[in-house]
């Protein structure tokens, strides 16, 4: 895998030894000998990762991460703190100011490799959802998100030891530190039963890299990410002290993070902390991707968009500037009766073809959803009174002037009624009422005898 790795130490040494690793595993890398230098960088440059180091004269690595972390524009850039400091506090801290792990030098080559291909693939997780939302419903992907409420359950952590005397010892230290539901799953339990139901909304598994026997954990690790129910879980993986071997194995095996014995329980329940917060908000995009995908969903028998679209639609269009928006609700006349007569197969073709003829008279930009059996919704963005007058007569015509062609050589005549409501520029009309009046004069229309046009009057101001 290839990539662009921005390299920040105000030592050029250390940043020339760095180079020379990560240009070995064939990565790009950018250079920089200050934190201001690192953030001007990591904006133009566009960095897949950022190797931070803590200690130099202009900024702390911990404040260059915080405000990396803290641009919307950079946030998204795993970075990784290195430092010659061992200590445990400036670890807390670094991972406390948002980075995504901490390494001491000297920078043991194969762990560093390891984690930066497993922090790229998280970031990508994230960039894929967005831009399958972006390209399946829209430059609305973004709006509707913002919108989008998603049920947030409290942390599921699952606790994966190998006596459960070591795991609730972590539980203890966690259920102070973590919000949410820490649960101790047995060795056994956790082979037979995780992939069950139950495991579906674990967010987290911490789990040793031996049970009871070496290497059970990596294998227990591999087996879920291979489950649907567990694929998009958390994997914190736990290994004896200075394994970094088994590190790379494991973070390359799909693990989200790495942790090493003696467990220090501050820093874990920091490390789940940060897990937490990366699943829920792949969580929030892949169901706001889901209910953007029904979102834009078509109505199978015309191929038109349907009614939840179009309102959605509708909303938009209403709030951009342009001459103002008309409103059309269509309806078939007596269409019971085509049914009743030909049967309800002529009565769908019936269906499809007036779709096909109330499309042939919009333009591009126009909106038209089937929002009932046999009611259709039209909007005309950027259109005057006239224009949309014109527009509504010429989509009765359509329907009403040239009889449809049921097959067997049979046709039918079927008449439309419309009734038409005009949201003028800087209306404050909301769709629903806008709707409502179209619907009001759609009812003139067939009182008046149906196959007709009626504009609605404007709202009392
Ligand atoms: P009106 O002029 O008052 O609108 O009379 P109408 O018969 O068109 O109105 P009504 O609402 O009483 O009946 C609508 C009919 O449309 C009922 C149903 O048989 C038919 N219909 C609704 N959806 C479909 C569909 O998907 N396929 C077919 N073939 N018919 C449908
Ligand atoms: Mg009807
Ligand atoms: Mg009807």
């Amino acid at each position: 895998m290839t990539g662009r790795i921005l390299v920040v130490d105000d030592v050029a040494t250390n940043r020339i030894v760095m180079k020379v690793k990560l240009a070995a595993a064939c990565y790009n890398v950018d250079q920089a000998g200050s934190g201001a230098e690192a953030l001007r960088l990591a904006v133009t440059g566009r960095p897949d990762l950022i190797l931070l180091d803590v200690l130099m004269p202009d900024m702390s690595g911990l404040e260059a991460c915080r405000r990396l972390k803290a641009d919307p524009e950079t946030a998204d850039i795993p970075v990784i703190l290195v430092t010659a400091l061992a200590d445990r506090a400036s670890k807390m801290a670094g991972l406390e100011a948002g980075a995504d792990d901490f390494l001491t030098k000297p920078v043991d080559e194969g762990t560093l490799l390891a984690r930066g291909r497993s922090l790229l693939r998280a970031r990508d997780t994230v960039r894929e959802l967005r831009e399958r939302g972006e390209s399946s419903i829209g430059l609305g992907f973004a709006e509707a998100m913002a919108g989008y409420e998603c049920k947030e359950h409290p942390g599921r952590i699952w606790l994966v030891a190998p006596s459960s005397k070591g795991a609730v010892v972590w539980k203890t230290e966690l259920d102070d530190r973590v919000r949410g539901d820490v649960r101790v799953v047995p060795r056994e339990a956790a082979l037979t039963e995780i992939g069950v139901e139950e495991s579906e909304s674990v967010d987290v598994f911490v789990i040793s890299a031996d049970l009871a026997h070496r290497n059970e954990g990596l294998r227990l690790l591999s087996d879920l990410h291979s489950r649907p129910n567990t694929r998009h879980a958390a994997t914190l993986m736990v290994l004896p002290e200075g394994d970094s071997e088994r590190a790379a194995i494991a973070l390359d095996l799909g693990a989200s993070d790495i942790l090493y014995e003696p467990v220090d329980t501050q820093e874990l329940a920091i490390r789940i902390r940060a897990q937490l917060g990366r699943k829920r908000q792949a969580d929030r995009l892949r169901a706001s991707l889901r209910a953007g995908l029904e979102l834009a969903a078509r109505d199978s028998l015309t191929g038109l968009h349907n009614r939840r679209y179009a309102l959605y639609q509708l909303e938009r269009m209403i709030a951009r500037p342009g001459r103002g928006v008309a409103v059309m609700m269509l309806d078939l006349d007596h269409f019971k009766a085509i049914n009743d007569t030909h049967g309800h197969v002529a009565g769908d073709e019936v269906l499809r073809l007036v779709s096909r003829r109330l499309r042939a008279q919009l333009r591009s930009g126009d909106l038209v959803a089937r929002i009932g059996g046999e009611e259709f919704l039209v909007a005309l963005p950027d259109s005057d009174r006239a224009a949309a007058l014109d527009c509504a007569e010429r989509l009765r015509r359509a329907v009403s002037e040239t009889p449809f062609d049921i097959g067997g050589g049979g046709s039918v005549t079927v008449t439309l009624s419309v009734g038409l409501a005009l949201s003028p520029s800087g209306s404050a009309e909301n769709p629903a009422a806008l709707i409502d009046r179209a619907d009001r004069a759609l009812y003139g229309s067939k009182a008046d005898g149906r196959d007709q046009v009626t504009l609605a009057s404007l709202p009392a101001a």
